[in-house]
């Protein structure tokens, strides 16, 4: 199936609604053709109203503009934008049947009926439906009125895919399923696509690049791997996976802990309180460690598993992520250690 994603380009919108509620500030960045864009955030951070701005379902504040390729596309309604969207609830027509509900954009927009069948044909293949087309829309399963959904959506053959939690309302290991077949669809179709999550996995599996929402602002955009290597604020830090927090103090390019005694020199030691992974923790023996700490729980995951781990203090545990192999006991003591550039300062 021949797709040309477009361009996208969001600049400067914002949205408050007429109660006065502030769902976005100002936000601008730019989508390249074919790529796909995470969009991560907490529940009410202005996910779905960025999606709706950039969908034409809603315009953006007086300032706010929004451009595929070159055309602002600002005040096209969502008609006239070639969109498709796939939300969180199926949003299908009830009393058609999943070929009426794939057909119906296609009509609307007058494809003669021969090219329609061929099309809806292509992308029922393509969601691996085929065998349903005749199937009243209550009578299919949670995922299988998603692929519907999203069959729908492209058999417009859209310039740009929007998927507002598509997968949601799913159980996790069909969730996981539909992420993977997702995954190679956008990319074997070279469609740009805005991809609105609250689950990292998700963001992280299907976003060339993230964008990380916090309270209707943009905290960060980047990779998934600068995202969870190098977030740059203590929000992006502890959204994304687990990170442990030590406080500590500094001096002049050196933080130290009383926990375990821990003692780092580190030019940028600019914080208080220094940040790492479960898994940048090596476990070592407890007589040779700087770092001693008691096993409070182990979480035993099948291809690893998850310690958590206690000074003397009454803080938080830390948690450790290691290999499946040794076995832990609860009142075990353990040494652990940490390298110095597996410290983040935030
Ligand atoms: P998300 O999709 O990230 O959960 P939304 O974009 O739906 O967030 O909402 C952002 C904020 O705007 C929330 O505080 C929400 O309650 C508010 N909001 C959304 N739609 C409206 C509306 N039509 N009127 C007033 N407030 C709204
Ligand atoms: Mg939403």
């Amino acid at each position: 199936m021949e797709t040309t994603g477009a361009r996208v380009r969001v600049e400067a919108c914002g949205k408050t609604f007429p109660d006065g509620t502030h769902a976005l500030e100002p936000i601008s960045f730019e989508i390249a053709r074919g790529e796909t864009v995470a969009m991560l955030g907490p529940s009410g951070c202005g996910k779905t109203t960025a999606l709706r701005i950039i969908a034409g379902l809603m315009g953006p504040d007086a300032g706010g503009s929004v451009w595929f390729d070159d055309e602002d596309v600002t005040s096209l309604p969502i008609e006239r934008r070639h969109v498709g969207m796939v939300f969180q609830s199926y949003a299908l027509f009830p009393n058609m049947t999943v070929e009426g509900n794939v057909a119906y954009g296609l009509k609307i927009r007058k494809v003669p009926k021969a090219e329609r069948a061929a099309r809806v044909g292509e992308v029922l293949d393509m969601m691996h439906i085929a065998e349903l087309a005749d199937r009243a829309i209550d009578q299919l399963s949670g995922g299988q009125r998603q692929r519907v959904a999203l069959a729908r959506a492209l058999a417009v053959r859209p310039r740009l895919l929007l998927l507002d939690e598509p997968l949601t309302a799913l159980d996790a290991s069909l969730r996981e399923r539909l992420r993977t077949e997702i995954d190679a669809l956008l990319r074997s179709l070279g469609i740009t696509a805005v991809y609105v999550t609250h689950d990292q996995s998700e963001a992280l599996v299907l976003g060339d690049r993230v964008i990380v929402m916090e309270k209707g602002r943009i905290a960060q955009i980047g990779t998934a791997r600068d995202i969870y290597l190098k977030p740059q604020s203590r929000f992006v830090a502890e959204f994304i996976g687990t990170m442990n927090r030590i406080e500590g103090s500094i001096r002049t390019g050196r933080f130290e802990s009383a926990v375990g005694g821990l003692a780092v020199e580190r030019a940028d030691a600019n914080s208080a309180a220094a940040f790492f992974r479960p898994e940048s923790v090596r476990l070592e023996r407890p007589e040779s460690a700087p770092f001693r700490l008691t096993v409070e729980r182990v979480h035993f995951l099948g291809a690893s598993q998850r310690l958590h781990l206690r000074g003397a203090d009454a803080g938080r545990p830390i948690i450790v992520d290691t290999d499946n192999r040794a076995s832990y006991a609860p009142g075990a003591l353990v040494g652990i250690a940490v390298a110095a550039e597996d410290l983040l300062f935030l």
